[in-house]
């Protein structure tokens, strides 16, 4: 049976920590979906299309990797996909206890998926995409903290959005 995975999140954008979770997670699995929720009373900061974009240009040499948008809950997703890994990143120990009722209710919602948490690398705890987003905001220079095929450009033409 084939392994298949799915790592949801806002991705808004994605960074060099969800980069490394997603590289490290690649051989583990047959398939893996990166999918961006979508959330009808959150809009994010960034436009679906340019996450998707920006995942899409990062991941185009994998090619057991692929990139999609979602609603709803995300264990009716997994099941729609036929993926058996809900994969979750932690950087701290808050993470861990959000993480724990998200992975319990999930688990409870539909047993056969199994929830799949990576340790943070030590050198990304720190970076989430909400200090992106303040860097751009504020017209700063971002490109240490978001994967090298993300076009800058693309990201400064946010700056000064919300
Ligand atoms: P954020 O929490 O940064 O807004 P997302 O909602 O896109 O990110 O989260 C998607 C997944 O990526 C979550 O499991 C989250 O814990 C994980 N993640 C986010 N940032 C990092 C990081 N720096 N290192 C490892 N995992 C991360």
């Amino acid at each position: 049976m084939k392994k298949i995975a799915v790592f949801p999140g806002s991705f808004d954008p994605i960074t060099k920590g969800h980069e490394s979770v997603i590289k490290r997670a690649i051989p583990l699995f047959d398939k893996l979906y990166v999918a961006i929720g979508l959330n009808a009373e959150k809009k994010g900061f960034f436009p679906v299309e340019q996450r998707l974009e920006w995942l899409r240009s990062v991941f185009k040499d994998h090619p057991s990797v692929e990139i999609i948008e979602y609603s709803g809950l995300t264990v009716d997703l997994c099941k729609k996909l036929d993926a058996g890994y809900l994969l979750r990143g932690l950087r701290t120990s808050a993470d861990f206890e959000f993480e724990r009722s998200i992975g319990q209710t999930n688990r409870t919602l539909n047993p056969n998926v199994e929830t799949v948490f990576f340790l943070t690398a030590p050198e990304y705890t720190s970076l989430n995409s909400g200090i992106v987003r303040d860097i751009v905001r504020h017209g700063g220079d971002a490109s240490a903290f978001v994967p090298d095929a993300i076009d800058l450009n693309s990201l400064k033409k946010h700056a000064g959005a919300d």
